[in-house]
């Protein structure tokens, strides 16, 4: 089974070690990577610069690529130059931190994922959902994790164009309380903006907030997750709304009948 790794930490964090370590059990995994972390790119490509791939040594011992762009242009250079023949499978990960609710859209984790379904690949992202800054991330609990539903994980029935986004509790593996498949939960923030001022009087400002919890709802992944629990969300390209299309053809429908009328 061959198998591309990637993630939006960079090349050498010890995520993707961990991920690559279980990987090399299963099959041949090939590491392509961002060069630096690029965290919250999303499912962003790099359209206006170019592109350049190096392999590098890491402490992985796996072969490892690592280039100056997002997750989605790793998958892209990886699938086209270093995998002519495809591959079976594609994970991005170990993330170091959540990609819980609609935090998910902002993720270069699941961005990586998506784009190996967009070329038919079976594709997990998997993130360690730790809060605090500095705590320690439990890298080898989702290790672990992925190794026991490795089999499962890689045989659930998935169309074509879905992903599972999995986030592990950062705790240690005996505290870990199971697993839930679970939906996409809500996942909003207040303080979203930080405005400063530099030494010079002139504004700047930081992106970050803080997250607002106890708003939850049963079944979503940032339940799961809060409980102890392994989430596993499927999620898709496809964002359209099914039940406001309906809607819409009906409002649209009936603004034609009107201004028929009149
Ligand atoms: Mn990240």
């Amino acid at each position: 089974m061959r198998i591309l790794l990637t993630n939006d930490d960079g090349v050498h964090s010890a995520g993707l070690r961990a991920l690559a370590e279980v990987a090399s059990r299963h099959g041949e995994p090939i590491i392509c990577a961002p060069d630096r972390e690029r965290s919250a790119c999303g499912h962003g490509m790099t359209l206006r610069e170019p592109l350049r791939m190096r392999q590098v040594e890491t402490a992985s011992g796996v072969p490892a690529f690592e280039v100056n762009g997002l997750p989605v242009d790793c998958v892209n250079l990886a699938l086209h130059e270093l995998l002519p023949n495809g591959c079976d499978l594609v994970i991005a990960g170990i993330n170091n931190g959540p990609n819980l609710g609609w935090d998910s859209t902002y993720s270069g984790t699941v961005g990586g994922a998506l784009e190996g379904s967009v070329n038919r690949i079976r594709s997990l992202a998997i993130s360690v959902a730790i809060y605090v800054e500095d705590a320690p991330a439990h890298f080898e609990t989702a290790a672990t994790w992925l190794e026991n539903a490795w089999d499962w994980l890689t045989t659930a029935p998935l169309p074509d164009y879905t992903v599972l986004n999995i986030n592990v509790p950062s705790i240690a593996w005996t505290e870990l309380r199971g697993t839930r498949s679970t939906r996409m939960g809500t996942r909003t923030y207040e303080d979203r903006v930080e405005k400063r001022q530099d030494p010079w009087g002139r504004n700047y400002f930081w992106q970050g907030g803080v997250v607002i919890t106890g708003n939850e709802e049963p079944g979503t992944d940032v339940t799961a997750v809060s409980e102890g629990f392994v989430s596993v969300t499927p999620i898709r390209m496809d964002w359209t709304d099914h039940a406001s299309l309906v809607s819409l053809e009906r409002h649209i429908a009936a603004f034609a009948r009107e201004s028929r009328v009149g």
